[in-house]
């Protein structure tokens, strides 16, 4: 029997675990009592982990050899590496040369490792020649990323774990934590328990089981946070909590914030968010006044069309109470995948460059040139995940590698993205699972390692780095992601860079970790103090730099920020509705949201039984009085329509969704609930800054349906 220390591939709270195997087959998992992101907890999908792993699952589950199919709707026939890898680079080249770099389009995803996701950026920046490179962690954490920019300088979250156990005050929005990130809310309920004084505030549509345990839920209208914000930001004003030195001596642009909250009264806010004046006054005075206020946010805030105007609008409320930069307290966004932070850090998306650079930024551009060893990188704006696939719809992007991620079922809009894979010449597709929606459109089908079978790095929530390591081989020819785009890449530089010395020279993931860490050096990431071997002993959390053997817990505790004077900016954003209309054709407001056992397009977690016993009936869940008005029937069939698809799915009487409102979880795919699945509904409309999608927020009507 043999323990391996690794990391749990969900979601971002990083939990470690001890992988168990014993003769070539991962036995069992253990929470890892040592890792300080869970201190050895592990919530039902992470303890159930070895189960995606067993010998069945293996076989029947996972992608063994790279396959290939000769024309659309052929079937899918197997081939060697070599000639995979060559069909691909031949025709990369032959598009590339035809078209331009910017006809190629990568489309990877924030469970990649740091080490896959650098290996891809280098690729297609570096030798294809095109920023058009985005991930799915555009659709979970873009707005966080902008909001922290434009407020503090810096894409750089402020607190950490720790802070849930000394916080006075929780502001919870977005977020059903209980659900989406369990083993924080663990900690959530042990520090309630150790000081039963702390008080509880939960904003969400829905009364989920987080808002079940708050002290006060303001139960607001959808897309209506901003408004919620400015009024609770003019009650602060008015009431006098606001910490008048902290503005004056660490911050910049309050006056033209106050003006604008002045014609948000707390009366008028509350009516527009659909809560009580008494109830979002309460919130204003608990926020403000509290010893230390942390606010945990993540997909309710992010996925908006207002997605960025909405995060700045909270860390407004800190900067305006001074509850930023003490333990306890600050802004402090979950991520949703386990690394998209690690995209982040290495620039693997359009909008980002390595180390937290700007692509827009000549000098930015240069300097990762001079680090990777090309002439220069591409200039020209990258296309980000909506913008992408609209682009290939019309013909202009005409191939598209997708790297661990399942666009025909994730994406919004699924018309316009299948539209799009159908018209593409090229669709590569790296995958560890069989059956994904997105495999019926590829060209080419290559076998990924997973978890448990591939080594490298990620970045949980709170900035720490932890190791992810192979406890047994991966099945077939199954291969690391960064090894296939190394491999391929390799090809196209005997016609890209005749003569020259390889790029893709690297020998294993701790030479890619290597080259990344270099782009950190003297950047607000830094991690330059850092090595695999201290990983190895202890995660630890960025910044690192060289001269520091641990990481920061925290930022910003000496009130200065990462902007050029070093002052935080309020960000002045006026309340926009979303942007599906509500109207009589289009009468309710969908949202979505996530199951307590299950994790994004089911491949890995629909494999174990046991996950899917918690709730495998896939339904739309309506207020009992919006059914009765409509003459449907708890139990029965629904045709669920939006301005972009529909869908029939059966009715769930449910007195936690407000009146007005529908909620279906984001997992069911088609191959659950046929058609394009529950993404056929969604919004694809973006937030201009974070270009993050409105997945939270369709106009839908709903009608009877019978059984076809
Ligand atoms: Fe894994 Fe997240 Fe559960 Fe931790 S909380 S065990 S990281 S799914």
């Amino acid at each position: 029997m043999t323990d391996t220390r690794s990391t749990c591939p969900y979601c971002g709270v990083g939990c470690g675990v001890i992988i168990e195997s014993d003769a070539g087959q991962i036995t069992g998992v253990r929470g890892d009592p040592d890792h300080p992101a869970n201190f050895g907890r592990l919530c039902s999908k992470g303890s159930t982990l070895h189960l995606t792993a067993t010998p069945i699952v293996l076989q029947t589950k996972r992608l063994h050899h790279p396959q290939h199919r000769a024309a659309r709707g052929d079937e899918l026939q197997a081939l060697s590496w070599d000639e995979a890898n060559q069909r691909i680079a031949d025709k990369l080249l032959s598009l590339r040369a035809d078209h331009g770099p910017d006809a190629i389009g990568f489309y990877i995803s924030g469970q990649l490792l740091t080490e896959d996701y650098h290996a891809f950026n280098k690729l297609a920046r570096g030798l294809v020649g095109t920023n058009n490179i985005d991930s799915n962690s555009r659709l979970c954490m873009s707005s966080a990323v902008v909001g922290y920019k434009q407020s503090l300088g810096s894409d750089a979250p402020p607190a950490c774990y720790e802070d849930l156990d000394r916080a006075d005050c929780l502001f919870i929005t977005g977020s059903n934590m209980a659900w989406a990130h369990p083993i924080l809310f663990r900690r959530i309920e042990a520090a309630r328990a150790a000081r039963p004084e702390m008080k509880i505030i939960v904003v969400d549509p829905r009364r989920t089981e987080t808002a079940e345990f708050a002290d006060l839920h303001l139960q607001i209208q959808p897309g209506t946070d901003v408004a919620l914000c400015l009024g609770m930001l003019h009650a602060m004003v008015w009431e006098g909590w606001i910490d008048a030195n902290f503005i004056a001596e660490h911050t910049e642009g309050f006056d033209a914030l106050k003006a604008l909250a002045r014609d948000m009264p707390p009366a008028k806010a509350a009516r527009q968010c659909g809560i009580s004046e008494a109830d979002l006054l309460q919130a204003a005075r608990w926020f403000a006044t509290s010893e230390a206020t942390l606010s945990l946010y993540c997909m309710g805030l992010n996925q908006s069309t207002s997605g960025t105007a909405k995060n700045t609008a909270l860390i407004n409320l800190h900067l305006a109470s001074g509850q930023i930069g003490r333990p306890g307290a600050g802004p402090f966004s979950l991520t949703g995948q386990p690394n998209a932070m690690g995209g982040r850090e290495t620039g693997g998306m359009a909008t980002l460059l390595p180390g937290h650079r700007d692509p827009t930024d000549a000098d930015h551009r240069a300097e990762i040139a001079r680090l990777w060893g090309v002439d220069a990188l591409p200039a020209t704006a990258g296309k980000t995940a909506v913008e992408l696939f609209e682009a290939a719809a019309r013909g202009e992007v005409k191939a598209l590698w997708l790297a661990c991620t399942n666009p025909a079922q994730s994406l919004p809009n699924q018309a316009l993205v299948r539209a799009a894979l159908e018209r593409c010449e090229l669709v590569i597709l790296q995958e560890a699972f069989t059956g994904t929606a997105t495999a019926a459109y590829a060209d080419f089908v290559l076998p990924a390692a997973t978890w448990g079978e591939k080594e490298g790095t990620v970045t949980n929530s709170e900035r720490r780095i932890s190791r992810v390591r192979a406890a047994i081989l991966p099945p077939g020819e199954a291969r690391p992601d960064w090894q296939i785009a190394r491999d391929i890449a390799q090809r196209l530089e005997v016609q890209l860079r005749p003569g020259l010395p390889s790029l893709f020279g690297v020998e294993g993931p701790e030479a890619l970790w290597l080259e990344h860490r270099e782009a950190t050096r003297g950047r607000d990431l830094d991690i330059t103090g850092l090595t695999y071997a201290m990983l190895e002993r202890s995660p630890q959390q960025w910044p690192c730099p060289e001269a520091e053997s641990q990481g920061r817990a925290r930022l910003y505790q000496d009130s200065r920020f990462a902007t050029a004077n070093g002052r935080a900016r309020f960000v002045s954003r006026p309340f926009a509705a979303a942007a599906d209309k509500i109207d009589a054709s289009f009468a309710l407001a969908l949202t979505t949201g996530r199951m307590r056992d299950q994790w994004h397009g089911m491949s890995r977690s629909g494999a174990v039984p046991r996950l899917m016993a918690f709730d495998a009936r896939p339904a739309v869940r309506l207020n009992p009085q919006d059914l009765a008005r409509r003459g449907l029937k708890d139990g029965g069939l629904g045709k669920l329509t939006t301005r972009r698809g529909s869908l029939v799915l059966p009715m769930q009487a449910d007195e936690t969704v407000a009146c007005g409102q529908a909620y279906v979880p984001m997992h069911w795919g088609a191959e659950f609930i046929g058609g394009d699945g529950i993404n056929a509904l969604t919004q694809d409309a973006f937030c201009p800054d974070a270009r993050q999608p409105e997945l939270k927020f369709s106009a839908m009507n709903v009608q009877p349906a019978e059984l076809p």
